[in-house]
Protein backbone atom coordinates (compact mmCIF):
# COMPACT_ATOMS: atom_id res chain seq x y z
CA UNK A 1 0.00 0.00 0.00
CA UNK A 2 2.47 2.58 1.08
CA UNK A 3 4.97 1.25 0.52
CA UNK A 4 7.82 2.37 -1.17
CA UNK A 5 11.53 1.34 -2.39
CA UNK A 6 13.11 3.22 0.11
CA UNK A 7 10.81 2.03 2.98
CA UNK A 8 11.58 -1.63 1.63
CA UNK A 9 15.26 -1.03 2.54
CA UNK A 10 14.99 0.18 5.39
CA UNK A 11 12.67 -2.50 6.17
CA UNK A 12 15.38 -4.88 5.21
CA UNK A 13 17.84 -3.18 7.60
CA UNK A 14 15.12 -3.67 10.37
CA UNK A 15 14.81 -6.89 9.54
CA UNK A 16 18.35 -7.98 9.68
CA UNK A 17 18.92 -6.56 12.94
CA UNK A 18 15.61 -7.89 14.45
CA UNK A 19 16.15 -11.41 12.74
CA UNK A 20 19.99 -11.20 14.65
CA UNK A 21 18.53 -10.11 17.84
CA UNK A 22 16.11 -12.52 18.50
CA UNK A 23 14.83 -15.63 16.31
CA UNK A 24 15.13 -18.53 19.20
CA UNK A 25 11.29 -18.23 20.52
CA UNK A 26 9.57 -17.90 17.27
CA UNK A 27 7.44 -20.81 18.22
CA UNK A 28 4.88 -22.15 14.98
CA UNK A 29 4.11 -20.46 11.64
CA UNK A 30 2.45 -17.27 12.49
CA UNK A 31 5.59 -15.66 11.37
CA UNK A 32 8.85 -14.69 11.72
CA UNK A 33 11.53 -12.20 11.16
CA UNK A 34 14.04 -14.32 9.02
CA UNK A 35 13.25 -13.62 5.94
CA UNK A 36 12.59 -11.00 3.77
CA UNK A 37 9.67 -12.87 1.75
CA UNK A 38 8.26 -14.26 4.68
CA UNK A 39 5.05 -12.96 6.36
CA UNK A 40 2.93 -12.04 9.47
CA UNK A 41 -0.40 -13.32 10.29
CA UNK A 42 -1.85 -10.43 12.93
CA UNK A 43 -5.40 -10.99 13.90
CA UNK A 44 -7.91 -7.90 13.95
CA UNK A 45 -12.15 -8.02 14.14
CA UNK A 46 -13.28 -8.12 10.46
CA UNK A 47 -16.95 -6.67 11.48
CA UNK A 48 -16.06 -3.60 13.37
CA UNK A 49 -15.98 -0.18 11.27
CA UNK A 50 -13.56 1.62 12.08
CA UNK A 51 -11.74 -0.54 14.10
CA UNK A 52 -11.11 -3.36 12.23
CA UNK A 53 -13.36 -4.13 9.15
CA UNK A 54 -12.96 -6.63 5.74
CA UNK A 55 -14.51 -5.59 2.93
CA UNK A 56 -13.68 -7.63 0.12
CA UNK A 57 -9.75 -7.67 -0.28
CA UNK A 58 -10.05 -4.22 1.72
CA UNK A 59 -9.18 -4.29 5.73
CA UNK A 60 -9.34 -0.83 7.34
CA UNK A 61 -9.61 0.68 10.87
CA UNK A 62 -7.88 2.01 13.87
CA UNK A 63 -6.64 -1.63 14.82
CA UNK A 64 -5.68 -2.14 11.03
CA UNK A 65 -3.78 1.37 10.94
CA UNK A 66 -1.61 0.71 14.24
CA UNK A 67 -0.80 -3.06 13.11
CA UNK A 68 0.24 -1.85 9.86
CA UNK A 69 2.62 1.06 11.39
CA UNK A 70 3.58 -2.32 14.36
CA UNK A 71 4.28 -4.67 11.45
CA UNK A 72 6.40 -2.23 9.18
CA UNK A 73 8.51 -1.96 12.43
CA UNK A 74 9.01 -5.18 13.01
CA UNK A 75 10.19 -5.51 9.32
CA UNK A 76 7.26 -6.55 7.63
CA UNK A 77 5.54 -4.56 4.77
CA UNK A 78 1.77 -4.04 4.34
CA UNK A 79 1.69 -6.94 1.78
CA UNK A 80 3.46 -9.22 4.01
CA UNK A 81 0.46 -8.80 6.71
CA UNK A 82 -1.97 -12.03 6.57
CA UNK A 83 -5.02 -10.38 8.16
CA UNK A 84 -7.05 -13.37 10.48
CA UNK A 85 -10.19 -12.94 11.52
CA UNK A 86 -10.29 -12.93 16.02
CA UNK A 87 -13.73 -12.88 17.07
CA UNK A 88 -13.68 -11.70 21.05
CA UNK A 89 -13.95 -15.47 22.31
CA UNK A 90 -11.00 -16.57 20.30
CA UNK A 91 -8.19 -14.13 20.62
CA UNK A 92 -6.09 -16.13 23.42
CA UNK A 93 -6.52 -19.36 21.77
CA UNK A 94 -5.59 -18.17 18.85
CA UNK A 95 -2.21 -16.59 19.93
CA UNK A 96 -1.24 -19.45 22.03
CA UNK A 97 -1.63 -22.23 19.49
CA UNK A 98 0.45 -19.76 17.42
CA UNK A 99 -2.06 -18.87 14.93
CA UNK A 100 -0.94 -15.54 15.12
CA UNK A 101 1.77 -13.69 15.88
CA UNK A 102 0.02 -10.18 17.48
CA UNK A 103 -3.48 -9.53 18.13
CA UNK A 104 -5.08 -5.64 17.14
CA UNK A 105 -8.87 -6.12 17.97
CA UNK A 106 -9.87 -3.60 20.24
CA UNK A 107 -8.57 -6.43 23.10
CA UNK A 108 -8.80 -5.00 26.13
CA UNK A 109 -5.54 -6.00 29.15
CA UNK A 110 -7.36 -7.96 31.49
CA UNK A 111 -5.40 -10.30 34.70
CA UNK A 112 -7.42 -13.33 33.71
CA UNK A 113 -6.30 -13.10 29.85
CA UNK A 114 -2.70 -12.49 30.84
CA UNK A 115 -2.65 -15.96 32.62
CA UNK A 116 -3.30 -17.33 28.94
CA UNK A 117 -1.80 -14.34 26.80
CA UNK A 118 0.59 -11.31 27.14
CA UNK A 119 0.01 -7.51 25.81
CA UNK A 120 2.22 -4.47 24.71
CA UNK A 121 0.37 -1.26 25.33
CA UNK A 122 -1.81 0.08 25.85
CA UNK A 123 -2.10 2.35 22.95
CA UNK A 124 -5.47 3.38 23.39
CA UNK A 125 -8.28 3.91 25.71
CA UNK A 126 -12.32 3.11 25.69
CA UNK A 127 -14.88 2.51 27.67
CA UNK A 128 -17.86 0.70 27.94
CA UNK A 129 -21.32 2.49 26.91
CA UNK A 130 -24.69 1.46 25.51
CA UNK A 131 -26.14 1.33 22.05
CA UNK A 132 -30.43 1.56 21.43
CA UNK A 133 -32.59 2.54 18.76
CA UNK A 134 -33.05 6.31 18.28
CA UNK A 135 -36.57 6.36 19.37
CA UNK A 136 -35.74 4.53 22.87
CA UNK A 137 -35.19 6.81 25.83
CA UNK A 138 -36.10 4.21 28.35
CA UNK A 139 -32.14 3.33 28.41
CA UNK A 140 -29.87 5.61 29.62
CA UNK A 141 -27.50 3.43 31.52
CA UNK A 142 -26.58 0.27 33.26
CA UNK A 143 -29.06 0.85 36.01
CA UNK A 144 -32.09 1.51 33.81
CA UNK A 145 -31.62 -2.37 32.13
CA UNK A 146 -33.03 -3.99 34.50
CA UNK A 147 -35.80 -6.73 32.81
CA UNK A 148 -34.28 -5.14 29.39
CA UNK A 149 -32.87 -7.53 26.49
CA UNK A 150 -29.60 -6.75 26.13
CA UNK A 151 -26.84 -8.09 23.56
CA UNK A 152 -23.05 -8.30 24.07
CA UNK A 153 -20.16 -10.77 22.85
CA UNK A 154 -18.99 -14.34 24.39
CA UNK A 155 -15.45 -13.91 26.01
CA UNK A 156 -15.60 -10.01 26.01
CA UNK A 157 -15.27 -8.14 29.11
CA UNK A 158 -18.82 -6.29 28.09
CA UNK A 159 -20.53 -9.21 28.53
CA UNK A 160 -18.61 -9.94 31.68
CA UNK A 161 -19.09 -6.39 33.17
CA UNK A 162 -22.61 -6.31 32.56
CA UNK A 163 -23.42 -9.48 34.04
CA UNK A 164 -21.23 -8.84 37.23
CA UNK A 165 -23.32 -5.35 37.42
CA UNK A 166 -26.51 -5.61 36.25
CA UNK A 167 -28.20 -9.35 37.52
CA UNK A 168 -31.09 -8.60 36.55
CA UNK A 169 -30.80 -8.15 32.59
CA UNK A 170 -31.54 -10.66 30.10
CA UNK A 171 -28.44 -10.76 28.75
CA UNK A 172 -27.49 -12.98 24.88
CA UNK A 173 -24.25 -13.47 24.37
CA UNK A 174 -23.78 -13.55 20.27
CA UNK A 175 -20.57 -14.42 18.28
CA UNK A 176 -19.87 -11.35 17.38
CA UNK A 177 -21.25 -7.30 17.87
CA UNK A 178 -22.90 -7.61 13.68
CA UNK A 179 -25.02 -9.70 14.74
CA UNK A 180 -26.19 -7.82 17.95
CA UNK A 181 -26.29 -4.82 15.56
CA UNK A 182 -28.78 -6.55 13.44
CA UNK A 183 -30.93 -7.80 16.49
CA UNK A 184 -31.08 -4.26 17.78
CA UNK A 185 -32.64 -2.72 14.50
CA UNK A 186 -34.85 -5.67 14.19
CA UNK A 187 -36.36 -5.40 17.46
CA UNK A 188 -35.24 -8.73 18.95
CA UNK A 189 -33.01 -7.04 21.82
CA UNK A 190 -33.30 -3.59 23.34
CA UNK A 191 -29.91 -3.18 24.10
CA UNK A 192 -26.27 -3.41 22.41
CA UNK A 193 -23.13 -2.96 24.83
CA UNK A 194 -19.71 -2.84 24.18
CA UNK A 195 -17.09 -0.26 23.72
CA UNK A 196 -17.97 2.98 22.92
CA UNK A 197 -15.33 3.01 19.91
CA UNK A 198 -17.74 -0.16 18.56
CA UNK A 199 -20.84 1.37 18.93
CA UNK A 200 -19.99 4.64 17.46
CA UNK A 201 -18.79 2.82 14.15
CA UNK A 202 -21.64 1.01 14.16
CA UNK A 203 -24.65 3.78 15.00
CA UNK A 204 -22.37 6.40 11.94
CA UNK A 205 -22.91 3.61 8.96
CA UNK A 206 -25.04 5.10 6.54
CA UNK A 207 -27.52 2.27 6.52
CA UNK A 208 -28.33 2.88 9.98
CA UNK A 209 -28.23 6.77 9.79
CA UNK A 210 -31.18 8.10 12.12
CA UNK A 211 -31.99 4.65 13.28
CA UNK A 212 -29.23 3.87 16.53
CA UNK A 213 -27.67 6.09 18.80
CA UNK A 214 -24.63 5.50 21.73
CA UNK A 215 -26.27 6.44 24.95
CA UNK A 216 -23.04 8.36 26.01
CA UNK A 217 -22.04 7.69 29.28
CA UNK A 218 -19.17 4.86 29.38
CA UNK A 219 -18.86 2.90 32.45
CA UNK A 220 -15.77 0.72 32.54
CA UNK A 221 -12.21 1.61 31.46
CA UNK A 222 -11.03 -0.32 28.21
CA UNK A 223 -7.21 -0.64 27.80
CA UNK A 224 -6.71 -1.81 24.30
CA UNK A 225 -3.43 -3.72 24.17
CA UNK A 226 -1.84 -6.15 21.41
CA UNK A 227 -2.27 -9.62 22.23
CA UNK A 228 0.99 -11.62 21.89
CA UNK A 229 2.58 -15.07 23.02
CA UNK A 230 3.17 -15.28 26.99
CA UNK A 231 6.24 -14.47 28.18
CA UNK A 232 7.14 -13.59 25.08
CA UNK A 233 9.02 -10.03 26.38
CA UNK A 234 11.26 -9.22 23.73
CA UNK A 235 8.36 -9.22 21.04
CA UNK A 236 6.48 -7.09 23.37
CA UNK A 237 8.81 -4.50 24.08
CA UNK A 238 9.41 -4.71 19.63
CA UNK A 239 5.86 -3.50 19.61
CA UNK A 240 6.05 -0.94 22.78
CA UNK A 241 8.42 0.41 20.97
CA UNK A 242 6.75 0.95 17.42
CA UNK A 243 3.66 2.31 19.34
CA UNK A 244 5.71 5.01 21.10
CA UNK A 245 7.30 5.86 17.92
CA UNK A 246 3.88 5.96 16.20
CA UNK A 247 2.60 8.32 18.69
CA UNK A 248 5.60 10.28 19.25
CA UNK A 249 5.35 10.99 15.00
CA UNK A 250 1.78 11.55 14.65
CA UNK A 251 0.73 8.71 13.29
CA UNK A 252 -0.89 7.53 16.23
CA UNK A 253 -3.02 10.67 15.74
CA UNK A 254 -3.96 10.09 11.53
CA UNK A 255 -5.12 6.49 12.25
CA UNK A 256 -7.51 7.85 15.09
CA UNK A 257 -8.96 10.76 13.21
CA UNK A 258 -8.94 9.12 9.81
CA UNK A 259 -11.00 6.31 11.45
CA UNK A 260 -12.89 7.41 14.23
CA UNK A 261 -13.06 10.78 13.56
CA UNK A 262 -15.60 9.53 10.31
CA UNK A 263 -17.90 8.73 13.35
CA UNK A 264 -17.69 12.28 15.33
CA UNK A 265 -15.46 10.19 18.14
CA UNK A 266 -13.59 11.86 20.15
CA UNK A 267 -10.90 9.99 22.34
CA UNK A 268 -11.61 10.70 26.12
CA UNK A 269 -9.41 11.31 28.77
CA UNK A 270 -5.82 9.01 29.03
CA UNK A 271 -5.46 9.04 25.21
CA UNK A 272 -3.29 8.63 23.72
CA UNK A 273 -1.45 6.27 26.96
CA UNK A 274 1.61 5.56 28.16
CA UNK A 275 2.27 1.68 27.22
CA UNK A 276 2.82 -0.66 30.35
CA UNK A 277 6.20 -2.02 30.97
CA UNK A 278 6.67 -5.59 29.47
CA UNK A 279 7.37 -8.11 32.00
N1 LIG B 1 -12.61 -4.36 24.58
C1 LIG B 1 -13.51 -5.36 25.05
C2 LIG B 1 -12.85 -6.73 25.10
O1 LIG B 1 -11.72 -6.88 24.85
C3 LIG B 1 -14.77 -5.43 24.24
C4 LIG B 1 -14.59 -5.42 22.75
C5 LIG B 1 -14.31 -6.77 22.14
O2 LIG B 1 -14.97 -7.76 22.52
O3 LIG B 1 -13.45 -6.83 21.27
O4 LIG B 1 -13.47 -7.70 25.43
Amino acid sequence: MRSTRIGLVAAAAVLALTASACGSDDGGDSGSGDGGSESIKIGIKFDQPGLGLKQGNDYTGMDVDIATYVAKELGYEADAIEWVQAPSAQRENLISTDQVKLIFATYSITDERKEQVSFAGPYFIAGQDLLVRADDSSITGPDTLDGKKLCSVTGSTSAQKVQDEVPGVNLQEFGTYSECVAALVSGAIDALTTDDTILAGYAAQPQYEGKLKVVGSTFSEERYGVGLKKGDTELCQQVTDAITKMVEDGAWQAAVDDNLGKAGYTPGAGNPPTPDACS
